[in-house]
């Protein structure tokens, strides 16, 4: 549980609330950086390197990289459409295209036209008139896909709590708008049931399928059966997984569920239960988000005796929360290697990641991988820290090594 935070830089205007728990209605807040609000945090320290037995088994690999939220809070739009999303993320292209495979979920539609009432409007275009491009209820504009795309991104999650925002004409919009910038998505499906719960995506030579849920709507009737719940739809999900684990065509499926307590650094029974079904079901690997802050991960052996993976949150990959905790800019970067056996099986290589976080600097906010920081690295230590109790230092990869996600096999 993390302590709600003392407000060390803001001035607070005027009362109300929005899901971050931030005032509304007060200007823009002169922001320190330097003056991080504190987490409370039970931290669970790495009980040591994480391996796989058949790391150094031969057989053709595929690697995915992942991260957590991607969050277009008010800030964050105003400075894209300014000044471009490159400025927010773009420094993070060449550790996200590296991997096969990049994976991201994007906790906002994407939908021109739609203001936040539900009112059809004019779309204004890329800018943040706090109508039809809103922080929380939110809804970003469509540019944001483009960027993504050219930062690497393969596929993004589209089933989270705000996938409704927009209501149902929100997830079709924001679909078409998707595949406009050809860019796949999880989890989500047009009012015309047009789609699939699961993607497919084929990367060197793997067939991956990706399943997504989210355990909430934030309350918004899901009227046309648009979005995976992850706990209402607990069967449709694991019959999911189970179908596509006995496609002998399909070489492994990830699920990418949003789901977990807020602001926790620790998963509950209600997840871990939830996970460890879906790998019984078949799935290789469980890469989980919406906590905003990292939650630990776990090899689960099943009882078929395969060993899988949950990372049960990658906390945000961007985001400017109104508290700027620690915590919610401080996240990893995740590789997951796969190897497909000799005897056609999909198994598990290893896991690497990347201590990555969310900065203040030139006036703008940025995710940057922190041990590339070079003379700033010494700025951040406490951010590095985090990440390197939770996941260890024997898993890192550090700029300037090759990704490999078995290094241990050299
Ligand atoms: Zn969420």
């Amino acid at each position: 549980m993390i302590r709600r935070a003392a407000l060390l830089a803001f001035a607070i205007a005027a009362p109300g609330c929005s899901s971050d728990g931030a005032p509304t209605g007060v200007d823009d807040p002169v922001v320190d950086e330097e003056s991080i609000a504190e987490d409370d945090l039970a931290l669970t320290p790495a009980t040591g390197p994480l391996r796989f037995s058949r790391a150094c088994r031969s057989g053709e690999r595929v690697t995915i990289a992942a991260v957590g939220d991607v969050m277009p809070h008010e800030p964050l739009q105003r400075q894209a459409y300014a000044r471009g999303w490159w400025t927010v993320f773009g420094g993070m292209t060449k550790w996200l295209d590296d991997a096969h495979v990049t994976y991201g979920n994007l906790e906002s539609p994407t939908a021109r036209g739609i203001a936040y009432t539900g009112a059809l409007v004019a779309d204004p275009g890329p800018v943040f008139d706090d109508w039809v491009y809103t922080d929380t209820p939110f809804n970003v504009h469509r540019g944001i896909l483009g960027a993504l795309r050219s930062a690497a991104f393969d596929i993004l999650g589209a089933a989270n709590n705000h996938a409704l925002d927009r209501f149902s004409l929100g997830v079709d919009r924001t679909l078409d708008a998707m595949d406009a910038a050809g860019i796949a998505h999880v989890g989500a499906v047009r009012a015309t049931r047009r789609g699939s719960f699961s993607t497919r995506v084929v990367r060197n030579g793997f067939d991956l399928r990706f399943v997504a849920c989210t355990f909430s709507t934030n309350g918004i009737f899901d009227g046309a059966d648009q979005v995976t719940h992850c706990y209402l739809e607990r069967s449709r999900l694991l019959s999911t997984v189970r179908s596509l684990r006995a496609d002998p065509d399909v070489d492994a499926v990830i699920v990418v569920p949003h789901w977990g307590a807020e602001y926790s650094d620790t998963p509950r029974l209600k997840e871990i239960d939830l996970a460890h079904e879906i790998l019984e079901a078949g799935a290789t690997a469980i890469i989980g988000s919406h906590p905003h802050v990292l939650q630990p991960w776990e090899k689960y052996v099943t009882r078929d005796g395969r060993e899988t993976f949950i990372a049960y949150s990658l906390g945000n990959f961007v985001s400017r929360h109104y508290y700027l905790t620690l915590a919610r800019r401080t996240s990893i970067l995740l590789y997951l290697g796969l190897t497909r056996g000799s005897d056609g099986k999909t198994f598990v290589n290893g896991v690497r990641y990347m201590p990555i976080y969310t900065r203040y600097s030139g006036g703008n906010w940025n995710v940057t991988a922190i041990d590339e920081m070079g003379d700033e690295v010494g700025g951040y230590p406490d951010a590095r820290r985090l990440a390197t109790t939770m996941f260890g230092e024997w898993n890192v990869r550090y700029p300037g090594q090759p990704l490999d996600t078995t290094p241990e096999c050299r």
